[in-house]
């Protein structure tokens, strides 16, 4: 098998933490909204959903190694994939790749918000009842490990280079945390970004608790597919100051807490508002275009 010819881990630890700590320093200096929980009782949990996935990820690739690199490593061992047979430009197909991924991960968060158990399984990450750099590691194991497997069947479709695979990893996962960050960003600013990428205003819409806002904004990294799909929202309907964070039935004490975080795949939650963020149904009718 080829080798990347650095260590992806360290590398992709490195970025992270350095996003993540840049983010922190911002949300310390321009705070976007007032914090329900302390830092300490949400971070904990965060970053110990962060650890498990982690954890989880470590035993896949024991048992089934895939993850998104090695497939693109074993793509290009055995020249398999669309890029390998078209031969095209280097550039050109870096920037395909990217498309493609940031695409395939759009569509796969749509796909959790519509099909019951992934909406059990995605909504951990929407249970979070405030939102900061943090929230974007708070997915559970599952999810990640979905991903990975959609990840790596595009990949080998295209027939991806690694490093590249690499940089797209690195890149979505700092806009991740970028657009969760609970820092200001100028009106003008945020406008003008939000042509081309996710900023924090567009995607705290997307973790609004009204099932018609969290229903919008699915971008990660681009912000086009919510445009072109027309599932993007501008502004929250009680504005980012007054919008609820979180899910109708998730209000109470539990999401700022590991164990029931973890577990909340597997267990229904007791209230219940109408029509509205039920495990069960999570099938929604009213997607909203507001541009
Ligand atoms: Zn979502």
């Amino acid at each position: 098998m080829p080798e990347l010819g650095f260590n992806e881990g360290i590398w992709r630890f490195g970025a992270f933490a350095v996003v993540l700590l840049v983010m922190i320093a911002l949300e310390a200096m321009w705070p976007r909204r007032e914090r329900r929980h302390t830092r300490l009782r949400r971070w904990s949990t965060n970053l110990g959903i962060l650890f498990s996935d982690y954890v989880a990820v470590a035993l896949v690739v024991l048992l089934v190694p895939v993850t998104a690199v090695i497939t693109a490593l074993f793509a290009q061992q055995y020249q398999i994939g669309l890029f390998y047979w078209l031969d095209w430009p280097n550039w050109l197909e870096w920037l395909i790749t990217f498309l493609v991924l940031d695409f395939v991960i759009w569509g796969q968060h749509v796909i959790t918000h519509k099909i019951p158990i992934l909406w059990r399984i995605h909504r951990v990450h929407h249970t979070d009842q405030d939102l900061d750099a943090t929230s974007a590691v708070r997915f559970h194991p599952l999810e990640i490990i979905l991903s990975i497997f959609i990840k790596s069947a595009a990949v080998i479709l295209l027939g991806a280079n690694a490093v590249v695979v690499v940089i797209f990893e690195a890149v979505v996962n700092g806009s991740a945390i970028f657009n969760h960050a609970n820092f200001k960003i100028p009106k003008k600013l945020d406008h003008i970004l939000r042509w081309i990428i996710v900023t924090p205003d567009m995607h705290r819409i997307h973790h609004s608790i009204e099932r018609h806002e969290h229903d919008t904004n699915y971008g990660f990294a681009l912000s086009i597919w919510d445009r072109l799909f027309r599932v993007y929202s501008v502004e929250p309907e009680l504005g980012h100051d007054k919008m609820v964070i979180g899910q109708k039935d998730a209000q109470e004490e539990g999401p700022e807490t590991f164990l029931w975080s973890i577990l909340l795949p597997f267990f229904k939650l007791k209230m219940k508002s109408k029509g509205d963020t039920d495990a069960s149904n999570p099938s929604h009718k009213n997607s909203q275009e507001t541009t």
